[in-house]
């Protein structure tokens, strides 16, 4: 998958310059068109029209009080059932959870799955049984525009496998999800 991407990278004209950084910021706003050139930390020119600034991302839980126990990250500890640790009706899901997985809104929606059955069971008197399993590989769709991009799903023995272009671009390429989250919030 990272050679087919690389492949389509090259194809469409990006240069890719790994292992590197910018020795500083450039002097026009991230996110803002227009051309500047700054030098990376090798000492080498880069010209370009845009740039972003990508340095991860981290999550604010500082907000939360001592009853919600959290991990060194501050993240939220849960169970299987995605309750938070020590109860029995509080649950939390997404970014913030410590479940050992990358955090995507993807994974969050299969949270948000679980959190939803465990509650309609609350509200019938029923046992919450509903538990989350991560899964075992890398899920990811990248499209590069609407009818390029590379993915990766696992298979049915729950081994990484490179989905075909078609699976990218219907997925995700072609309209970026919007008219999944349009039928699923009924706009
Ligand atoms: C650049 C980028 C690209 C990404 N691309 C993808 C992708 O292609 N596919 C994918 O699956 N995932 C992607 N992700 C990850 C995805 O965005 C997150 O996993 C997802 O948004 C997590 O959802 P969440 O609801 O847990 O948290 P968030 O979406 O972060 O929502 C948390 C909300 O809580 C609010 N909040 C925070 N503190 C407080 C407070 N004290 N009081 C009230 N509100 C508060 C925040 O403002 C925010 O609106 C990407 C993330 C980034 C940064």
């Amino acid at each position: 998958m990272v050679a087919d991407l690389h492949r389509q990278l090259d194809e469409i004209g990006v240069e890719l310059r790994l292992g590197t950084a910018l020795a500083a910021e450039p002097a026009s706003a991230p996110g803002t068109a227009g051309e500047f050139t700054a030098v990376t930390a090798d000492g080498a020119e880069l010209t370009a029209d845009i740039w972003f600034g990508a340095y991860g991302s981290r999550i604010h839980t500082d907000y939360l009080d001592g009853a919600v126990p959290r991990n060194e990250l501050g993240q939220v500890k849960v169970t299987e059932r995605l309750t938070v640790q020590g109860h029995e009706t509080v649950y939390a899901l997404g970014d913030i959870t410590d479940v050992a997985e990358t955090k995507m809104a993807a994974m969050a929606m299969r949270h948000a799955e679980v959190v939803a059955a465990n509650i309609l069971a609350h509200s019938k008197g029923t046992e919450p049984e509903a538990v989350y399993a991560p899964i075992p590989v890398k899920v990811i769709l990248l499209p590069l525009g609407p009818a390029a991009g590379v993915g990766q799903f696992p298979n049915e023995l729950g081994a990484a496998f490179q989905v075909p272009l078609e699976t990218v671009v219907q997925m995700k390429g072609a309209g970026m999800m919007l008219g999944h989250f349009r039928e699923l919030f009924n706009v």
